[in-house]
């Protein structure tokens, strides 16, 4: 059904945007740019060619998810047919799967069971997207799944598509390879509760969010800074396999540009790469996003930004205990919040297992209550390296990093370090391109903004 809207929407004059309705039937939704006609329209094309050098957009080629004859036949049959979709559980027998599909046919769990092609559907790895077609009695006609490559090698450019079809003599199955197809959207939501929250309810991926909150981590503290009606539009890349966003690869996503409002103050993001440069994130005027101190030495994660609000009252602010807090569980990943040098990496009474690095201008950062350290003194570490995993050594009620930044011997405040420490700028020689780039992605998030703030307006908020 979907795919039929995108050939009428491609048929009656290629429109740019259509509004996806996720299947999970979320009044937010996410708004597909369909590559090729879409990034015209949208104005962001020199976006393209930078996304083209990211490792991950290996498939450039473009391919129709389905044939059309087969399209317009889901659109003839539209009264009499239901799709459903799932994912594969480890626990799941032909007939487990197909009731949850509200599939009512002996003869399709048979098959499943029987067919030496049907069968891998069950076998293997559980998480395959599952897609079927039924008739009016709940009998299936078209069953497709989509699962990983079959050769490992193809396993970030191809998928494999598995399609259970009935004709009059019965059911047949074939699997085929075909290539996964990088898409750009744009997704949009406002904070009830927390980010994962709304990501979800914007049916946007996890791999989203948390890029989103770490290009932002300088400017807002997601775990503690959030407000309710907080809200953000963002456009990404993902790739798909016939349109949907591959449920198998948490790491087939990357922000483009973003747009966030906390607490009535906007910040906007975007990706840039000078030709021949690296890329990077930067504001609207061209300043890098990212510092030579991050603000947080824990990742942004669902784990971590759940325990944080938790663990909070143990110590409420820095100045109490001159330290930050982040609670987690053992063996969370630890990284270093600047490039420096270990000065100590071992055993202190209070602190358990604690690293100090010391840094250009006078700063050092303290680690402690590791459970495991993977640097000894001396070492060169460089930003964002994993030095140690949370635990619980020394004073500790409980698993949790105490995160220290100390400038000529005294604490000072990470948040603060963070934000003005040194940010780099875009060459004068890529002004003109980045200017004309940032003009049309600031244009195109405040109309997908409004499109956001008038649906959310227009529907009632889920339960959460
Ligand atoms: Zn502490």
């Amino acid at each position: 059904m979907k795919e039929a809207l995108a050939i009428l929407e491609r048929g009656l004059g290629r429109a740019a945007l259509w509004t996806r309705h996720h299947h999970r039937g979320i009044a937010a939704g996410v708004v597909t740019v369909l590559l090729g006609t879409g990034i015209t329209a949208f104005g962001v094309a020199p976006l393209a060619p930078d996304a083209a050098d990211l490792p991950r957009r290996l498939v450039l080629e473009d391919v129709t998810p389905l044939p059309l004859d087969e399209q317009v036949d889901a659109l003839g049959g539209i009264l009499l047919e239901l799709t459903r979709n799932d994912l594969t559980r480890t626990s799941d027998t032909a007939d487990s799967l197909l009731s949850r599909l509200n599939v009512v046919d002996a003869e399709a769990a048979a098959f499943l069971r029987r067919d030496p092609v049907a069968r891998k559907l069950l076998e293997g790895r559980p998480g395959k997207m599952v897609q079927v077609v039924t008739g009016e009695r709940g009998e299936l006609k078209r069953l497709v799944a989509r699962y990983p490559a079959e050769k490992s090698e193809q396993y970030s450019t191809h998928f494999t598509r598995l399609t259970v079809t009935r004709d009059a003599l019965g059911l047949h199955a074939k699997t085929e390879q075909a290539p996964l197809t990088p898409q750009v959207r744009l997704g949009g939501g406002t904070i009830r509760s927390s980010l994962f929250a709304a990501t979800d309810e914007a049916g946007l991926p996890d791999v989203i969010a948390i890029q989103m909150a770490e290009i932002f981590a300088n400017e807002i503290d997601f775990r503690r800074d959030l407000r309710r009606g907080d809200h953000f539009t963002v456009l990404y890349e993902s790739l798909e396999a016939d349109g949907e966003p591959i449920a198998w690869n948490q790491a087939a996503g990357r922000v483009l540009a973003a747009q966030f409002t906390n607490n009535g103050r906007t910040y906007e993001a975007m990706w840039f790469q000078e030709p021949g440069g690296k890329g990077a994130y930067f504001d609207f005027k061209g300043q890098s996003m990212r510092r030579a101190f991050l603000a947080s030495p824990m990742e942004f994660s669902r784990v971590t930004s759940g325990f944080a609000m938790r663990m909070h009252p143990i110590h409420k602010t820095w100045r109490r205990h001159l330290g930050v807090d982040y609670g987690a569980p053992t063996g969370t990943p630890v990284r270093v919040v600047a490039d420096g040098v270990v000065e100590f990496a071992g055993v202190q009474n209070g602190y358990g297992n604690v690293i100090y690095v010391k840094h250009r201008g006078d700063r050092v950062t303290v680690y402690a209550h590791l459970s495991r350290m993977h640097v000894r003194k001396g070492e060169r570490v460089s930003q964002g390296q994993h030095i140690g995993a949370v635990g619980a050594t020394g004073w500790a009620t409980g698993p949790h990093l105490h995160f220290e930044i100390r400038e000529n011997g005294k604490h000072v405040d990470p948040l603060r370090v963070a934000r003005s420490s040194e940010a780099f700028s875009i060459p004068a020689s890529a002004r003109p391109q980045f200017e004309a780039l940032a003009q049309s992605v600031r244009t195109q998030l405040a109309v997908a903004e409004a499109r956001y703030r008038h649906a959310s307006a227009g529907n009632p908020p889920a339960n959460e």
